[in-house]
């Protein structure tokens, strides 16, 4: 099987909100500006998710104590980058290397519009070392995009404003009505999203 467009769609669709985390950077005067991310770990998820594990494979040059580079191949292409760690970090080979991954990941698109997306300044308590407000994803993200166009059609709150799922009737948010029309061609609810992806691995 090849990498197709269908499933390059779904490797690079945005990431659940709860999945998106922010690195403070820039810390000055009790503000921080917030660096949206994702972990290695969600990357794999992800992979696992579209891909299935059989179908991808992550190779490992160490070129230095905190720098390697991923080679990652997904249905035979394969695309790599280099990844670096602090010489401060507890445990630099194990972050070049989730680096390194994330990196090669989104040469395939993989949670690049994150890295698209307006970097916003943030009340920031550098005591706690934490944000005092929760960041958000801002701007021209491609899901950000997708509502927008959505709303215009619909002229509804895409956030909160109910659908119901095409199987099971239950009530879905108008979100996960777009992005389930976009994917599986009707409104479905996350659950049988989920069985119509078994669905089409089994088939
Ligand atoms: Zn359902």
């Amino acid at each position: 099987m090849a990498l197709t467009k269908e499933l390059k769609e779904k490797l690079i669709s945005p990431f659940d909100t709860s999945e998106i985390k922010f690195k403070p950077t820039a810390i000055k005067d009790g503000k921080a500006l917030a660096l949206p991310y994702i972990d290695a770990r969600t990357v794999l998820d992800r992979l696992d998710e579209i891909i299935g594990s059989e179908n991808w494979q992550d190779e490992y040059d160490v070129v230095s104590s905190n720098q390697v580079i991923c080679k990652l191949t997904i249905h035979g292409t394969t695309k790599s980058d280099a990844g670096e760690a602090s010489t401060e970090d507890k445990e630099p080979l194990k972050s070049a290397v989730s680096d390194a991954l994330k990196r090669a990941a989104v040469k395939f698109g993989i949670g690049r519009y994150l890295y698209r997306s307006p970097k916003v300044w943030y009340r920031f308590d550098d005591k706690k070392g934490e944000f005092i407000d929760k960041p958000i994803l801002k701007g021209k993200s491609d899901e950000d995009h997708l509502i927008k166009t959505e709303n215009r059609n619909n002229n509804v709150n895409a956030h909160t404003a109910i659908s119901e799922c095409a199987v099971c009737r239950d009530k879905i948010t108008n979100r996960v009505a777009i992005f389930s029309k976009k994917y599986y061609q009707k409104p479905l609810c996350m659950k049988c999203q989920n069985l119509a992806i078994k669905e089409l691995e089994d088939s």
